[in-house]
């Protein structure tokens, strides 16, 4: 298998060389060359696997470049006991008749970026001993993928984290989590500004191809495939587990919807992967918050993100995003990978400030299955306490958004899987708000929140970023052969 970009400037990559990569070589974003097809008899064979040998399966058609057993032994440790709290990984939990959670938060952060992230620690480790590379991991984030993303690289050898989040934009735990890490080679640095603006100084360093090579940056935001393929593999577990109970006879035809709690629109399109990869996908629901431009974008057909000045604090932060990245791989796909017409697509964009696809709208939901809806505040409020009332189970304001859109989806006879994307211990506000209840944390993250904080406050300056980082990236002791 090898990797291309969406706007077909990039020569073809292996999955090791694009796991070091976030952005390709044009500007775009790498995708699979050809998205491998499983039929029914194949998916079934899946059946009896572990998580980590499901993984191991989904994940050896991308990484064809990395010998199996060694793939069976990374999937192994990323998704071991010690840190994943549920004996089965991912479990599944009935809300009622036609309503399940798929549980994306059992590892050490608390949110379902531990899912791909976890992963992704012990395939870099790999790839860059392997290679005898080093590398400086330069990210952005709202909360959830930073803290994921050190907890997955904190103390490995040869690799730095350098990760940007906004501000005062994130809550006490999430904060907590990540400048409490006393680990050298992690280094927070808070920028005045939102989201977008640290994702925007991240691509402006990284499409700085001389400093990108001198201090050997790479991303692992959620603009990484090596994410992407990884959230692959819960779609399958999902789907597996939702028709264990179906007759055998039945279970090819029975088609599941999942609703998709969404920012970055990373979660979703590993969904529309797994899709078009045959998995009996019926709907794939986006739920947003009230930074919906993704859902104006597939009622309308227009995409237009918006600036940072509208877009919103809400009380589901990790999904405060008005340029989701990874959209542009999904357009990739309507504009039948075609590199020539999505980067026209996106000359539109930045000239106009919204790209038009109104002639492509109908495709959206009757070829690439897609819904979306929105959700406010008041409906997180009243979610959490419905469900809480009606189930005594606790949602975060996340999957609160998600439970929100996925009832305003339901179909006859479709069970509809809510990607439950964090805990509600890491939202205590909120979920007081909805139901009265003071949740304290899991004991052993208890005193997280006592710790001294360890982060470097900077203005949304890149050329201040630059210095910091030149001065901390880790260096190979490999001297560079001459070109
Ligand atoms: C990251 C995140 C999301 C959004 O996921 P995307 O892949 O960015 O769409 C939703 N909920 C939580 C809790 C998250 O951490």
């Amino acid at each position: 298998m090898k990797y291309i970009s969406t706007r077909g400037g990039m020569a073809p990559a292996s999955y090791s060389e694009i796991l070091l990569e976030g952005l390709a070589t044009d500007g775009g974003l790498v995708v699979p060359e050809t998205v491998p097809q499983l039929s029914s008899e194949r998916i079934e064979a899946m059946r009896g696997l572990s998580y980590p040998e499901l993984a191991t399966e989904i994940l050896s058609l991308y990484a064809t470049d990395i010998p199996r057993e060694d793939l069976a032994e990374m999937c192994a440790a990323a998704y071991r006991a010690e840190s994943f709290v549920a004996d089965e990984v991912v479990p599944l939990t009935p809300l009622d008749g036609q309503l399940s959670l798929v549980g994306l938060s059992e590892g050490p952060t608390l949110a379902f970026k531990d899912m791909a992230m976890q992963f992704l620690g012990q395939a870099l480790e790999y790839v860059l001993a392997r290679t005898d590379r080093t590398l400086n991991i330069i990210g952005a984030t709202s909360g959830d993928t930073g803290s994921a993303a050190e907890y997955a690289l904190r103390g490995k050898d040869g690799i730095a984290v350098f990760m940007l989040s906004p501000q005062g934009r994130m809550s006490d735990f999430q904060r907590a989590q990540m400048y409490s890490l006393t680990d050298e080679n992690i280094h927070n640095i808070a920028i005045e500004g939102v989201f977008d603006d640290c994702q925007n100084l991240v691509k402006e360093l990284s499409g700085d191809l001389d400093f990108k090579r001198a201090h050997t940056l790479g991303t692992v935001n959620s603009i990484n495939l090596g994410r992407i393929s990884a959230q692959m593999v819960y779609y399958f577990w999902a789907w597996l587990r939702a028709t264990d109970a179906v007759a055998e006879a039945e279970r090819a035809s029975t088609a599941v919807s999942f609703t998709v709690p969404s920012g970055n629109f990373g979660n979703i399109l590993s969904g529309h992967l797994a899709r078009a990869m045959g998995l009996p996908i019926r709907r794939l629901v986006l739920a947003a918050n009230e930074n919906n431009v993704l859902d104006e974008f597939f009622r309308t057909g227009i995409y237009a993100p918006r600036g940072s000045a509208e877009t919103y604090l809400t009380s589901s932060p990790s999904m405060d995003i008005s340029k989701a990245s990874n959209i542009e791989r999904f357009i990739f796909d309507v504009l039948g990978r075609d590199g020539d017409r999505l980067a026209s697509a996106w000359a539109e964009l930045a000239e106009t400030g919204r790209i038009d696809l109104t002639a492509e709208l109908g495709r959206l939901e009757t070829e690439f299955g897609f819904q979306s809806g929105t959700s406010t505040h008041a409906d997180r409020v009243a979610t959490i306490r419905d469900i809480h009332a009606t189930t005594g189970i606790i949602i975060d304001p996340h999957t609160a958004d998600g439970v929100k859109v996925a009832r305003e989806h339901l179909e006859d006879g479709v069970p509809m899987l809510v990607l439950e994307t964090a805990k509600p211990e890491k939202f205590p506000e909120i979920v007081f708000e909805a139901t009265g209840e003071r949740l304290g944390m899991p004991e052993h993250l208890a005193e997280l929140l006592d710790l001294p904080q360890h982060v470097t406050e900077m203005a949304d300056d890149a050329a201040q970023l630059r210095e910091f980082i030149a001065a901390r990236a880790v260096r190979s002791t490999i001297v560079p052969s001459a070109p």
